[in-house]
């Protein structure tokens, strides 16, 4: 698809979403021509390309009014904990697992409207899945939905929905939705898969619109749902990855309304992402970053020794590290391996060998010292080993 940005466990869910009971199970889906290269980060790199300026570090703290309308916001630079107050026309709720905490700073009795679910999804090497199909269970037998999917030379195995009562930036996996994946997944992987293939294990919790207090996740629509307060506060939530366009056109016609901005056709639906290229071809390095990849690939001209690999293991170059330093607004060992690049998710522990030659990198880049490289590999040694289970 054009603009790419489709992450290939992204469609799986929505084809277990449109398929569910017409699949026999162990189905395979051929899913060759959906781009792996895109992520967020493009997308910022996308409204950056348009003229506008993404903050990040940058926690909002409350909201600045007048005429006990809302004109703007009170937001804390958590790098150097200056506070700051920035007025805007229009201020946008897009915080996922955190958009009852905004509405409240808005309004204290405001109700709570996100029900929260947690989903795990487990890494093992290639070997578990070769080939270039995804497997899709869409009933498994105690009724949930399984599927394994190539991913970056890997295979990625999930999902599970564990209703979650607190939002958290770092969820871990329970150990029974661990335990649940293994047992179902050695049904229809080429070995049975045990705790010690397991390369990386991470969680992330959904935001789910429970707006009729269903007590069963599964069962909550996965639409997403717009909102304005009293006070002219935009909540865009709920939704998937697969519906930002939409979510995204919806939000920004609201948002014109309310800000009293010349009204025009939304061009969200067509717009081609950062790093959109024709034709990608997966089997080359860096393919993943579009058209950013010359660029990078002249750094490694100007300075071989970024040509390196991190590690053996995993395909990325100290190249990388620079790069998102420099253009991707990483400031962090932690952004880099596991938000740029995406080495933490792909093999835990390789990411924990990585960390310190990437700490020295990002230091070369933003002048940091000894002591600073150190406690950044200290603190993501502590996050990565979450990503390991017991
Ligand atoms: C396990 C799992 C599997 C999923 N599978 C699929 C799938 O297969 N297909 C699909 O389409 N979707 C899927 N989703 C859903 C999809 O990931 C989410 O819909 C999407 O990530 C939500 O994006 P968002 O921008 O609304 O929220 P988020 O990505 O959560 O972003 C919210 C942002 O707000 C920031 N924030 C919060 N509070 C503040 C504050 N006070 N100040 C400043 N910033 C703040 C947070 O730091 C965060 O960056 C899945 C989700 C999970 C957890």
């Amino acid at each position: 698809r054009s603009g790419g940005l489709y992450p290939q466990r992204t469609v799986i869910r929505d084809i277990a979403d449109t398929f569910i009971g017409n699949l026999a199970p162990g189905a395979t889906i051929d899913f060759i021509d959906i781009p792996r290269f895109a992520n967020a980060v493009q997308l910022a790199q996308t409204i950056v390309d348009l003229g506008s300026t993404p903050i990040n570090y940058m926690k909002v703290m409350g909201f600045l009014k007048s005429n006990k309308m809302i004109s703007g916001v009170r937001a804390k630079d958590m790098e150097s904990g200056k506070e700051y107050e920035l007025n805007g026309k229009v201020v946008i709720n897009a915080t996922g697992i955190f958009t009852d905490t905004i509405l409240k700073m808005d309004n204290p009795a405001a109700k709570e409207i996100i029900t929260m679910s947690q989903g795990v999804h487990l890494i093992f090497d290639k070997e578990f899945l070769p080939g270039d199909s995804a497997i899709m269970v869409p009933h498994t037998a105690d009724g949930r939905v399984l599927f394994a999917v190539p991913w970056h030379n890997k295979v990625v195995v999930g999902t599970t929905e564990t209703p979650v009562k607190e939002a958290i930036l770092e969820p871990c996996a329970f150990e029974e939705e661990i335990d649940f994946i293994l047992n179902h997944a050695a049904k229809y992987l080429t070995k049975d898969p045990t705790r010690k293939d397991v390369l990386s294990v991470f969680a992330g919790i959904r935001p789910l619109v429970n707006l009729g207090g269903s007590k069963e996740t599964a069962a909550i629509s996965r639409d997403h749902f717009l909102l304005v307060s009293e006070c002219g506060l935009i909540t865009i939530t709920g939704g998937k990855w697969t519906t930002y366009r939409k979510m995204a056109e919806d939000t920004i016609d609201q948002a014109v309304l309310i800000a009293g901005l010349e009204e025009r056709q939304s061009i969200t639906k067509n717009m081609r992402i950062h790093g959109w290229l024709k034709n990608i071809d997966a089997s080359e390095a860096l393919h993943y970053y579009g058209s950013d990849a010359i660029a990078i690939k002249k750094l490694t001209e100007s300075q071989p020794s970024l040509g390196d690999k991190l590690h053996e293991r995993l395909p990325f170059i100290k190249a990388e590290v620079t790069w998102a330093v420099r253009e991707e607004m990483a400031r962090t060992v932690e952004d880099v391996l596991a938000r740029r690049t995406r080495a933490l998710l792909l093999d835990a522990k390789a990411s924990m060998e990585m960390a310190p030659e990437t700490a020295k990198l990002i230091a070369v880049e933003l002048d940091y010292d000894r002591d600073w490289e150190n406690e950044q590999v200290s603190a993501y040694k502590e996050l990565a080993k979450n990503y390991l289970p017991a």
